[in-house]
């Protein structure tokens, strides 16, 4: 464990917990997952993290049990695995947080349930179904808060529009494409191809 991050004197789960998810870059590794980035360099350009630090949190976040590395196109993409996926409260509630108190001009980012449109409250709550959708059925999109100059990464534009949480965010190299054809995808329905990517 890295110096000074070791909770482990606490009894206490959230201790536990920040010992897993607490350094630097981890949770926005976590977010952009979420939003459907998967390669080591997409996730560079994104979070202007330097190559080795990415590297060392990814390969921390594999032997975590929070991230899945699978081969794609000659090289690897990155999906998260189940307890990755149960940190979506923690995840929306941290951000709508941000928002409340460190976002003047209104929220950032909006999410909104797919299956009704509505966007869903502070508490994840979809007013119109009156339920809390599952990350996977919601889609995110940029609020008032948002600066549309900020960043001008492929990430960053491509969030400008909706999109479908865990679902593939940029589309797939033609190299990638050429280089996985005949690769079986072991995650049916939640695989690489981007929509617009496939003839
Ligand atoms: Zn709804």
């Amino acid at each position: 464990m890295a110096l000074g991050k070791s909770y482990v004197r606490q009894d206490c789960s959230l201790a536990r917990a920040l010992e897993v998810v607490g350094e630097r870059w981890t949770l926005l590794l976590v977010r952009d997952c979420f939003y459907g980035v998967r390669r080591f360099g997409d996730l560079q350009a994104h979070l202007d993290i330097p190559r080795a630090v990415l590297t060392e949190r990814l390969n921390a976040m594999v032997a975590a049990g929070l991230l899945v590395r699978r081969p794609f196109g000659g090289r690897h993409e990155y999906v998260l695995a189940d307890r990755a996926l149960a940190l979506w409260p923690a995840v929306f509630a941290l951000a709508q947080w941000g928002e409340q108190y460190w976002s003047p001009a209104g929220p950032r980012r909006i999410f909104s349930h797919a299956a009704c449109g509505t966007d869903v409250g502070p508490r994840g709550l979809c007013p119109f179904c009156h339920e809390v959708p599952e990350p996977a059925d919601l889609l995110v999109r940029p609020g008032p808060g948002a600066d549309p100059t900020a960043r001008a990464d492929p990430v960053s534009i491509a969030l400008r529009r909706p999109h479908q949480l865990l679902t593939p965010l940029l589309p797939v190299p033609q190299s990638a494409r050429a280089a996985s054809s005949g690769e079986p995808d072991d995650r049916p329905g939640r695989t690489a191809h981007h929509r617009h990517a496939e003839p």
